[in-house]
């Protein structure tokens, strides 16, 4: 455990949570890798000229991507916003000045019903935001190609196709299918991958905006990196006079999403799947014994070259239904935080992306000593309304 770096948190009165829950920007995204956290720390005391450095971002997203340009903003999120405002825009200042207000622009916005998430938020207010408006396509369970080419109209500016495990998975059109139909009527096709690895497949796919999350995988500083069409990327760099301002990025993340796609570029990423792979293996063989847990290796629903353990819970058995198991785990010293998105479902999944070494050991004993108490004596547990309502009532409450 000695390569675990120094840790402030308990000086800070915060706790020393361990993350198994995946890149979460609520529990700070990601291991920020050692080259960004030199990077940023050397550019920190100095000046810089933010259009020269953003203009060495763009160089390395062509280079990383084979974008023909890029662009760091504060986040995915924002990144969209300002994707859909150069949409409407182009690089009229005087545009740019005017937004929310969109009148004399095209200003409609396309997304599949299917594609309108809540990524902490909602993707059609982040699109909103820009004064755009939001066109659903189809149904939540089936989009066609003659429904989104029906939608579009002189007032259509941008079409965005969300990949994430959060998209409805089946009945949905297709990015090749999506952006031919959008490129037939002169539409341009916002991807956002904020959370995908291929940072060429969705370009190669005709995408003229691919938006990426520089605090997860990447493990650089929170920002948004923007891979697209050299003139839609001028046009977000352009935002900056307008509604782009509020969501002005600095020197330190700019600095550090080039350092992370440069440490990206000459990962070992077999070495770090291989890590992965071997974390899976100890909770696999250690879980599996425990009465009423049934232990599988599930692949990322969006191809991600990377795997989580589904812990399926047979409360009658174990004694435990899976969301006090994942409460118990967040309430054990050292907390632990798992992926909980599914308890409803009677499973929770770790996910092992953002291990320090050892701290496997860590959470396949807390497990166990949870499971096994819970087998002695198993307790009356919350229902999920009880828990969804406390997690409400904590949310209102901040900062107390
Ligand atoms: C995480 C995520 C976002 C938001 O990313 P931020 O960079 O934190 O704003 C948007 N879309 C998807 C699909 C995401 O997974």
């Amino acid at each position: 455990m000695s390569n675990i770096p120094f840790d402030p948190r308990p000086g800070l009165g915060l706790r020393p949570i361990i993350n198994v829950s995946g890149t979460m920007t609520e529990l700070g995204a990601s291991i920020v890798s050692p080259e960004v956290v030199a990077a940023v720390s050397d550019i920190l005391p100095h000046f810089v000229e933010i259009s020269h450095l953003q203009r060495l971002a763009s160089r390395q997203i062509a280079m990383s991507t084979g974008a023909q340009a890029g662009y760091i903003t504060a986040s995915s999120a924002s990144a969209l916003t300002l994707s859909v405002a150069a949409c409407m825009t182009g690089s009229s200042l005087s545009e740019i000045e005017q937004l929310p207000d969109t009148q004399g622009m095209r200003s409609k916005v396309l997304l599949q019903m299917g594609h309108a998430i809540h990524y902490g938020a909602s993707i059609e207010q982040t699109i909103r935001l820009s004064g755009a408006q939001v066109r659903l396509i189809g149904t939540a369970t089936l989009a066609s190609g003659y429904q989104l080419e029906a939608a579009i109209d002189d007032d259509t500016a941008a079409a965005v196709f969300v990949v994430s495990h959060h998209v409805v998975d089946h009945g949905q059109i297709g990015l090749p299918e999506f952006v031919e139909i959008c490129h037939a009527r002169n539409v341009a096709v916002i991807v956002d991958a904020a959370s995908e690895y291929d940072l060429h497949g969705f370009l190669s796919a005709g995408a003229d905006i691919v938006i990426y999350s520089a605090h997860k995988f990447l493990g650089g500083c929170t920002a948004g990196v923007v891979a697209g069409k050299l003139d839609l990327v001028r046009s977000m760099y352009l935002q900056n006079r307008g509604i782009g301002r509020g969501f002005k990025v600095g020197k330190e993340s700019i600095v550090g999403s080039i350092a992370a796609l440069r440490a990206w570029s000459t990962r070992d990423h077999i070495a770090v799947r291989a890590r992965e792979a071997a974390a899976m293996q100890v909770w696999m063989e250690l879980f599996a014994p425990l009465p009423g847990v049934q232990v599988a290796i599930e692949p990322d629903p969006t191809g991600n070259p990377l795997s989580r353990l589904r812990i399926q819970i047979d409360p009658a058995s174990a004694g435990i239904t899976a969301w006090d198991l994942a409460d118990r785990l967040e309430q054990h010293s050292p907390p632990i935080i798992v992926r909980d998105h599914d308890v409803e479902q009677g499973f929770l999944v770790l996910d092992p992306c953002n291990l320090h070494p050892g701290q496997e050991h860590i959470v396949a004993d807390a497990v166990i000593a949870i499971c096994r108490a819970a087998m002695r004596s198993p307790e009356s547990s919350r229902t999920l309304v009880e828990r969804r309502a406390a997690n409400a009532q904590s949310l209102l409450s901040w900062p107390d």
